[in-house]
């Protein structure tokens, strides 16, 4: 198994030329590898062989309708947050009742939306909510089933912006509160079914210590639910982090490739052990919501290189992708490795920024970085773009949407077409 990694001097995604798709789809490309997905999500269901168990892939790290396909055709279930999420989970073949819907400001038409689709629960965010869903099933002439979201109040020691478990956070409704809550609830909400708990309190950790923590300060609660309330889930959401950061040479295996994971201070194997372990006598349904861990070292954005600029402080690459194709260097720092495609024939190094075109200064993939010294021209790739890549895509700038490619062994499909300009200011009115 083998995400990407060079084959006679050129980046292959599995078993396809990298540089043949760029020329024949253009640039910028996303690339993703369908091996990739299926070992996480098949090595995740694995792991947590030992108690009873849904993979709830969470739809919005990249919603790409053959990508949810794939998954939906190994009996994923879905984690959504959006009435669009749960659309094109459906149109993807996923199964509704296998969906669970979570998000801090449900409107009333993505709620109605998904009770007709009879999703599996929603996660409420807070007693408004909750009642607000009882009063639509009310309406509806319907029981709904639910689960309250609840904020351990556990530092998950990642980007600020990606931490959702603290009580400064907007998220879930506080542990404390949990217990009175379920009560006021069983007592007079009559169209809810309190079917469930949820929690998940924060996006790419890199250490285990918070999932455990979270587990043990939570797992009481949960018994104590099971018992006046007859809940039958426990969702222990998502965050589980990835590599971002690494070297690639020649003959190594990647380290976005599948077996690096098992040198990750986070493997989806201790993942698995630690928790499988502590959750095993609950007797309850487990749920995990991951979403950066299938996709996000699975798949790549490709940029053309278009000018180097010699400035007097600095020297810029200037790439044919920008933050509106991929935002997380600048939303939350976060850090892509960049790989010519073809393999550089010395380990010469120069320092330089990586820029793209649009008009802001948070528009850059790197700074300040020792990079090999592709020249314009060249592709390169800017790895582990498969999760919040283009699914923060947007057309800022008046630019298209890249087109995205499936890649499963030796065969590739566009799984999404470059926008057009037609496309970009379709049902606008002034033409
Ligand atoms: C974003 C999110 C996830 C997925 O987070 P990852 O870090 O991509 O695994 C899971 N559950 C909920 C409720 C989320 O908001």
């Amino acid at each position: 198994m083998h995400g990407f990694s060079y084959k006679n001097g050129s980046l292959h995604c599995e078993d396809v030329d990298l540089t043949t798709l760029a020329d024949q789809y253009g640039t910028p490309l996303y690339v993703y590898s369908a091996g990739t997905i299926l070992d996480h999500f098949q090595r995740l269901d694995a792991a947590l062989g030992g108690v009873e168990h849904e993979v709830a892939y969470a739809v919005k790290a990249n919603s790409n309708l053959s990508v949810l396909r794939l998954l939906a055709e190994k009996g994923a279930g879905f984690d959504i947050v959006s009435g669009g999420e749960l659309f094109r989970v459906i149109k993807a073949g996923g199964d509704p009742a296998h969906c669970t819907f979570a998000g801090v400001g449900k409107t009333r038409d993505e709620i109605v939306y998904a009770i007709q689709q009879g999703i599996y629960s929603f996660n409420v965010e807070s007693e408004e909510e909750l009642r607000y869903i009882n009063q639509v099933a009310g309406e509806l002439g319907v029981i709904v089933p639910v689960a309250v979201r609840v904020n351990p109040n556990v530092d998950a020691k990642t980007h600020k912006y990606i931490s959702t478990g603290k009580s400064e956070n907007k998220f879930g409704v506080d542990f404390e509160a949990i217990d009175g809550l379920y009560d006021r609830a069983a007592r007079e909400l009559p169209n809810i079914r309190l079917r469930g708990l949820q929690m998940h309190i924060g996006s790419q950790l890199t250490s285990i210590d918070p999932f455990i923590e979270a587990v043990e300060k939570v797992k009481p609660l949960v018994k104590r639910l099971k018992e006046r309330h007859g809940i039958e889930f426990w969702s222990i959401g998502g965050g589980i982090g990835i590599i971002y950061k690494g070297s690639l040479a020649s003959g190594d295996v990647a380290w976005w490739s599948n077996q690096a994971q098992d040198n990750a201070p986070l493997s989806i194997e201790r993942y698995g052990h630690a928790l499988v372990p502590r959750l095993q006598d609950l007797g309850l349904k487990i749920l995990v919501e991951p979403g950066r861990l299938i996709v996000g070292n699975a798949g790549v954005l490709l940029t053309r290189c278009l000018y180097e600029k010699k400035g007097s402080a600095k020297t810029f690459k200037i790439v044919d992708a920008g933050m509106n194709d991929l935002i997380r260097p600048v939303l939350y720092e976060g850090h892509h490795e960049i790989v010519p495609l073809q393999e550089p024939s010395s380990d010469a190094k120069v320092t330089v920024d990586v820029v793209g075109p649009i008009c802001e200064s948070g528009d850059f993939f790197c700074q300040d970085r020792e990079l090999p010294d592709f020249q314009p021209g060249d592709v390169i790739a800017l790895m582990s773009a498969g999760a919040y890549g283009f699914a923060m895509a947007s057309n800022y700038n008046s630019r298209p949407l890249p087109a995205e490619i499936l890649v499963s062994g030796n065969s590739s499909s566009v799984i999404r077409a470059r926008q057009t300009l037609d496309d970009i200011i379709a049902g606008e009115t002034g033409a």
